[in-house]
C-alpha cells in the first residue's frame, strides 16, 4: 500500500478524501516521468517470460490472486467505501462478487486461446493468438474494484504485463488490489502507477502496446488520439446516457421501481444508469407519481450507516457538475418533484431527485448526469418517436424498454442503437457475455470470448503438408 507522505519532497502529491466527510485520508504521490516510464520498462523485460508460460499455467497463478480477493474482500470493502462512498454492504458484494468473475473470466480465457485448425491440400494452418506485449489499464473509481477485474484479468491471463493506474480517487483500494495481484504473480509481470489524468496520459504515450480503459468519453477520445503515436491496440469502455422507454401497456409499478434504482444506484454513478425516461403521455401523471413514491425511499448518507442506500457523490466537482444540470433544467421550466438541492455540511451529498417535463433540448438530457437524477419526458406514445428520441445521442451503452407487448418490445430493442438492450428489465450480462458500448460508448468492448481476445492479435502458421505442390 502506498504510504502516505509529506509535502516537503519535490514529488508532487495527491489528496485522498473521503466523501462522506471530506477529510483527507492520505495524501499519496504521484509517479514521477522516471518512474511511468521504468514501470512500462518493468512489465517488458517481465514479459517474455510471462508469455512463455501456457494459459493453464498463467491460469492457475492468477486463481490465486481470485482466491486472495475473496479472502481480502472485507478489507477491500472497507477501503471502497471509505475512499468513494457507496454503502458497505455494496461494496462488499462487490468485492467478492468480481472475485468469483475473475474465476470466470479465466475460464473464458482459456476456450478464447484455444488454437484453431485450418487444413488444406497444401498446408496445415494453426490459429494463435498472441498477447499484445505491455498493456496500460486505467481505471475510474465508480467501481473501484470491479473494473479493475474486468481488465487485469484478461490482459494477464493472456499473456500480456501489465501496468495499472487506479482512478486517482481510490488510490488506496487500487494499491491494495495490486498487492493481491504482485504477491501471486512473477516479479515485475504487474506494477502499479499512482496518479491523476497527467499521470495516465504519460502511461499513454510511454511505450505500452495496448490501452485497457474504463472512463469518461472524453477521456477515451484524448487516449485515441495519443494512441495513434505508435498504433496501439485499445479498449475503451466509456459513458452513456441510457434511455428507457415506458409503453402505455407496461407494468408501470415495475418499470417505476426500476427507473429509480437504477437512476439512482451507487448514486446514479455508473456507466449504464438510466439517464433519460421517455414515458408516453396517456400514462405520465401515474407514472411520475410511482417513480417518485420509490424514489423517496432512497435514503443517502454515509456508506457505512447499514440503513442508506445511495452514499456521496465521488467529489464536490462530480457534485457541482448535477447541481449545473439540475438548477439548469428547473429554470428553463422542468419541473422538480423531488429533491435536488446539494446539502450543505461536510461531505458531497445529493439526494435523490426527480424531475419531470425534461426537455430534449436541455444539458440534463444532452450530457452524462452521472448522479442521482432521474429525469422523464414525455412521448406521444408512437413506437418510432420513441425510438427516435432514445437514438438521438452520440452514445450507445444500454437501453431499456417496457411494454406489455412482446413484439413491440422485441421491434423496439431491435430498432435501438445500444451495445445492450433490456426489455421488461434492465440489462442483463450474464456469465459469458460481452459488456459493449456501441457507438459513442465505447471502442472494442470488455467481456465473453470475443471481449477477452481482442487483448490478442491472431497470428497463423502454415507448415506444408508432404504433398503440397509449392513451397
Ligand atoms: P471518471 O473521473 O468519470 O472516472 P475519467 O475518464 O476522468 O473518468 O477517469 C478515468 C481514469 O482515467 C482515471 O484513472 C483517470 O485518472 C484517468 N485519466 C484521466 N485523464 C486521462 C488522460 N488524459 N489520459 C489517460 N488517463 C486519464
Amino acid at each position: 500500500m502506498t504510504a502516505p507522505v509529506t509535502t516537503q519532497t519535490a514529488t508532487a502529491h495527491f489528496a485522498d478524501i473521503n466523501p462522506a466527510t471530506g477529510e483527507k485520508l492520505a495524501d499519496i504521490a504521484s509517479a514521477t516521468p522516471a518512474e511511468i516510464v521504468g514501470a512500462v520498462a518493468t512489465a517488458r523485460s517481465a514479459w517474455s517470460a510471462w508469455r512463455a508460460l501456457d494459459v493453464e499455467a498463467r491460469c492457475a497463478i492468477l486463481e490465486r490472486v481470485a482466491a486472495s480477493m475473496a479472502q481480502h474482500a472485507d478489507e477491500l470493502a472497507d477501503l471502497i467505501t471509505r475512499e468513494m462512498g457507496k454503502p458497505r454492504a455494496e461494496a462488499l458484494q462487490e468485492a467478492e462478487g468480481y472475485a468469483a468473475h475473475g474465476l470466470e473470466i479465466l475460464e473464458e480465457v482459456k476456450l478464447a486461446l484455444a488454437p484453431q485448425a485450418f487444413e488444406s491440400r497444401r498446408a496445415e494452418t494453426v490459429l494463435v493468438r498472441e498477447p499484445h506485449g505491455v498493456v496500460a489499464a486505467i481505471t475510474p473509481w465508480n467501481f473501484p474494484v470491479g473494473m479493475p477485474v474486468t481488465i487485469l484479468f484478461p490482459a494477464l491471463a493472456t499473456g500480456n504485463t501489465v501496468v495499472f493506474k487506479p482512478s486517482e480517487h481510490v488510490p488506496m483500494c487500487g494499491a491494495l488490489l495490486a498487492r493481491l495481484f504482485q504477491e501471486a504473480l512473477p516479479e515485475g509481470v504487474l506494477t502499479l502507477i499512482q496518479g491523476a489524468g497527467d499521470v495516465g496520459a504519460q502511461l499513454v504515450a510511454a511505450d505500452v502496446d495496448m490501452i485497457g480503459f474504463v472512463g469518461s468519453r472524453a477521456t477515451g477520445q484524448r487516449i485515441m488520439a495519443s494512441a495513434s503515436d505508435g498504433l496501439k491496440r485499445l479498449v475503451l469502455e466509456l459513458g452513456g446516457k441510457d434511455p428507457l422507454i415506458v409503453f402505455e401497456d407496461a407494468d408501470l409499478d415495475r418499470a417505476a421501481e426500476s427507473v429509480a434504482r437504477h437512476s439512482l444506484r451507487n448514486t446514479g454513478q455508473v456507466c449504464c444508469s438510466v439517464e433519460r425516461v421517455f414515458v408516453a403521455e396517456n400514462v405520465a401523471a401515474d407514472f411520475e407519481k410511482r417513480v417518485v413514491e420509490h424514489a423517496r425511499a432512497w435514503k443517502h448518507g454515509d456508506g457505512f450507516d447499514e440503513s442508506v442506500h445511495m452514499g456521496p457523490m465521488v467529489s464536490e466537482e462530480q457534485r457541482a457538475k448535477v447541481v449545473e444540470q439540475v438548477d439548469a433544467a428547473v429554470r428553463d421550466g422542468a419541473r422538480l418533484l423531488l429533491g435536488g438541492r446539494a446539502e450543505t455540511g461536510d461531505g458531497f451529498f445529493f439526494p435523490a431527485t426527480v424531475l419531470a417535463d425534461v426537455d430534449t433540448s436541455m444539458k440534463l438530457s444532452a450530457d452524462e448526469t452521472f448522479g442521482p437524477v432521474v429525469s422523464l419526458t414525455t412521448f406521444s406514445g408512437d413506437e418510432q418517436e420513441a425510438i427516435a428520441l432514445a437514438n438521438d445521442t452520440p452514445y450507445g451503452l444500454g437501453a431499456n424498454v417496457w411494454t406489455a407487448d412482446r413484439e413491440r418490445g422485441a421491434r423496439v430493442a431491435q430498432g435501438l442503437q445500444a451495445g445492450q438492450v433490456g426489455v421488461n428489465r434492465y440489462l442483463t450480462s450474464g456469465s459469458g457475455t460481452p459488456w459493449v458500448g456501441a457507438r459513442q460508448s465505447g471502442f472494442g468492448f470488455l467481456g465473453g470470448i470475443e471481449g477477452h481476445r481482442q487483448f490478442t492479435v491472431p497470428k497463423t502458421i502454415s507448415t506444408a503438408t508432404p504433398e503440397s505442390p509449392e513451397a
